[in-house]
């Protein structure tokens, strides 16, 4: 039988191939490869998307992040509190911003960032709080601003979500996306973006992103060379006009999975917070004996796998912050027992069926 992958990109490349490669071929001959109006009018269109006064083009997510927090004033010696549940990226950008990473656990039912533990570690060198919408949801948006800080939204796996009608960025300071090829809104390459409705901010994250210019050849701050690539911006302008197609397909496959797996008792399936627009980057299930169940699903040729199996506090790059194993025992065992399934739009019924049946028996074994 045919092997179900994790995601099948090819499929999304199928409803934008033309209009790809009309919009590489005019780019190729005009020549002009950085920034320019590709990159202005995605910038403009995403701003629209996400009803953001300004967005930014940048060269991938982890970078949206560190320049947001370095635009907003972050800066060694300072704190940034976020989840010990995230991708390894969401640390890397505070610590590259020279903050400390103060991390919190996550409340297990939506596996969110939880305010309350977040609140006990305010301190005095706390400088912002970095929520994660994982897996596409968003994290508690009201409690987060109550906290009293700057909030930096990490929004790399939900374009397209809201909370009660809001995008992210609508409350905060700034939200940060990541257009790494397997998002929900993918390049066909590295890219990124900084979403802001605060103008002096946008300010300074499109000098930071182009050397520290404000114009040419005049460097009054130290920059850097991250700007979203005309060619990926090419790509993304093509794909955003699917994005809220290909996320109904998500949630559509999403709600299948939900009552493929109803009968299954060892497995427990994602819960989605009220008010919550959820777009399903990642459908992740909770099962016992998760490697084994995974080794079984890979052997019949379904590419499930783990988001993620190492939280922060245990990942060797940041053993100096000096956590130790039951530091954040809900980002602990979500990393045990955690099972992400085939999901992308495009995905059929009958791989569905055939993901559920598989699991089935994995669990039987
Ligand atoms: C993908 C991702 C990032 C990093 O984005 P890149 O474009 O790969 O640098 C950051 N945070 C989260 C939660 C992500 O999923």
């Amino acid at each position: 039988m045919r092997p179900i992958p994790l995601v099948d990109l090819a499929r999304q490349h199928a409803a934008v191939a033309d209009e790809v490669a009309a919009g590489f071929a005019r780019v190729m001959e005009a020549s002009a490869f950085i920034l320019g109006e590709d990159v202005a009018k995605f910038e403009r269109r995403f701003a629209a998307y996400t009803a953001s006064a300004h967005c930014v083009g940048v060269a991938n997510g982890t970078d949206a992040l560190e320049l947001a927090l370095r635009a907003m004033g972050a800066a060694p010696g300072d704190e940034v509190i976020l989840p010990a549940n995230t991708f390894v990226a969401t640390a890397l950008a505070v610590a590259r911003a020279g903050a400390r990473p103060v991390l919190v656990d996550c409340d297990e039912d939506y596996q969110l960032i939880d305010p309350g533990q977040a609140a006990a570690r305010i301190g005095r060198r706390t400088r912002a709080v970095v929520p994660v919408h994982l897996f596409g949801q968003m994290a508690d948006m009201p409690a987060i601003a109550a906290l009293g800080l700057p909030v930096v939204e990490d929004a790399a796996q939900a374009h397209g979500a809201t909370q009660d009608a809001r995008a992210p960025g609508a409350g905060s300071l700034a939200a940060c996306y990541s257009f790494y090829p397997g998002k929900n809104l993918g390049a066909y390459g590295d890219g990124g973006a900084v979403t802001t409705n605060d103008e002096e901010l946008a300010t300074r994250l499109q000098a930071l992103r182009n050397y520290g210019s404000d114009r040419k050849y005049h460097h009054p701050v130290a920059g850097f060379n991250s700007r979203l690539d005309t060619l990926q911006a090419v790509v993304l302008n093509a794909k955003l006009a699917h994005l809220d197609r290909w996320n109904a397909e998500r949630v559509a496959a999403a709600r299948r999975y939900d009552e493929l797996l109803r009968p299954i008792d060892a497995v427990r399936c994602p819960r989605v917070r009220p008010g919550n627009a959820h777009v399903f980057h990642i459908y992740a299930v909770r099962v016992p004996r998760r490697d084994e169940v995974l080794q079984a699903l890979h052997s019949e040729g379904i590419g499930a796998g783990i988001h993620y199996p190492t939280p922060i506090h245990l990942c060797g790059a940041f053993r100096d912050l000096g956590h130790r194993e039951g530091d954040f025992p809900v980002a602990e065992k979500l990393a045990r027992e955690t099972l992400s399934l085939p999901l992308f739009p495009g995905i059929t019924q009958d791989e569905q069926v055939r993901v559920a049946e598989a699991l089935q028996r994995a669990l039987a074994r």
